[in-house]
């Protein structure tokens, strides 16, 4: 059959570029290594309950644009994200704000909380820069740049541990830079997010890519085509020159591509040749609990010890305000990559930036070859920023 777009990955940026191609009449072939769409945005229901399988996703953002966008295909519940962080059984909401300051000191204004921060923030810096025989402070780590921000009960409690989980490695050894403020809220707000528009798709985010992959033929009005194979992976499905797609593009069983929209992992593509660009993964650990209808109260629940080997607890219920019998719960381990792991965050330091530009300027040289989202383009998306970049890639084209 013949493709005007074969697009690798049917996470969501290759569903919006997909779908918005189908629109503009192209006919697209959507691939996937995985035996199920959405990426990892999939959600599975077991029990009743829609289970994040790949970490937690809170749709947020300020994009009125991408926002109306999304609710075409899906209804958004009103769920607003409220964490809670347990340290050593004390419970403290997340983000800082006045009901953690309230908590961690028994206070009640935001002056007193402030006069607290300020005065902990002052007496770190004043220790460190005695003891560096300096009177300008440059903090010198991430465990200095976070005493000097929010002072030691912060620190201690909320920021260390989960931290060094997080990047498995001790505070003191990480650079300064990856913690550039330390948001605090003097108001008693526990909305997680900043952004004016917030949701769960009610029926989960696998539902919502089907209905932009048309799955199930949705009544858009689309002229083009969109078919998808799932189980199905690049390297083994279309012809290669070397590492390369053999030129005029086609797949093993005879279909051809004018053009390729590639999501995987941009240094893979093209064979590692000028080096690997590094990741952290995670390990996430999901247990079914048939005769507990409520966990933890919580739909995310942080563990700020270090002891504690998990970042966090998901009870994929609360996300949906489930009522019914029995509960999921997931805990999430931060984890190394090798190759072969799931690769979740691109580790955008200097050296990979430099080595992903690298790999830029070398598929500027195929111009029939796009590259989008979290892999092709190694950068942390979020939900709605793969939507926005998905979309100005469509008009571009
Ligand atoms: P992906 O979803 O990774 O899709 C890429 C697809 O390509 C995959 O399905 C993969 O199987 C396929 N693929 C790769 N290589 C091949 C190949 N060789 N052949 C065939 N198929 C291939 N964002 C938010 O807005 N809110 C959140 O709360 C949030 N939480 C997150 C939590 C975690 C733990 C993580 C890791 C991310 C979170 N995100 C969140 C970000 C969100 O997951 C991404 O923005 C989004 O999923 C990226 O979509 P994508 O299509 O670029 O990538």
């Amino acid at each position: 059959m013949k493709y005007d777009y074969l697009v690798v990955g049917a996470g969501l940026f290759g569903a919006v570029f997909a779908h918005e191609m189908a629109v503009k009449g192209k006919n697209v072939l959507v691939i996937d290594k995985r035996s199920q769409v959405a990426g990892n945005i999939y959600t599975e229901n077991k029990m009743g309950i829609n289970v994040h399988k790949y970490g937690a996703h809170i749709f947020h953002t300020s994009d009125k644009e991408v926002w109306d966008y999304v609710n075409r295909f899906a209804e958004f519940n009103n769920y607003i994200n409220c964490p809670v962080a347990s340290y050593k059984d004390e419970l403290y909401n997340l983000p800082f704000n006045m009901n953690t300051f309230s908590k961690m000191w028994g206070i009640k204004t935001p002056a007193e909380a402030k006069a607290i921060i300020d005065k902990q923030a002052g007496e770190e810096i004043e220790r460190m820069n005695r003891e560096k025989g300096t009177t300008e402070f440059v903090a010198d780590n991430l465990e200095e740049q976070a005493l000097s921000l929010a002072g030691r009960d912060i620190y201690e409690k909320l920021v260390k541990g989960y931290t060094e989980k997080q990047w498995g490695r001790d505070c003191k050894d990480l650079p300064a830079f990856i913690i550039k403020r330390l948001p605090m809220r003097y108001i008693y707000d526990n909305n997680y997010f900043n952004d004016r528009y917030q949701g769960i798709p009610m029926g989960g985010y696998t539902a919502l890519v089907e209905k932009l992959l048309l799955t199930g033929k949705e009544n858009e009005a689309v002229s083009g085509s969109i078919t998808v194979k799932t189980d199905t992976d690049y390297y083994d499905f279309v012809k290669m020159e070397g590492n390369l797609p053999a030129q005029p593009f086609e797949s093993v069983n005879g279909d051809s591509f004018e053009k390729i929209l590639f999501t995987g992992m941009i240094d893979e593509f093209f064979g590692y040749k000028l080096g690997t660009l590094e990741y952290r993964s995670l390990r996430f650990e999901t247990e079914e609990l048939p005769d507990v209808d409520n966990y933890q109260g919580n739909a995310v629940v942080n563990y700020t010890e270090r002891d504690i080997p998990y970042t966090r607890i998901i009870e994929h219920k609360h996300f949906e305000y489930g009522t019914g019998k029995g509960t999921i719960i997931t805990r999430e381990y931060p984890a190394n990559w090798k190759h072969g792991d799931e690769p979740y965050y691109p580790m955008n330091d200097e050296k990979n930036n430099k080595l992903f530009s690298q790999y830029t300027e070398l598929a500027g040289e195929y111009r029939n070859i796009l590259f989008g989202g979290r892999l092709g383009q190694y950068k942390y998306y979020n939900m709605d920023q793969v939507i926005r970049a998905a979309l100005d890639m469509v008009a571009e084209q």
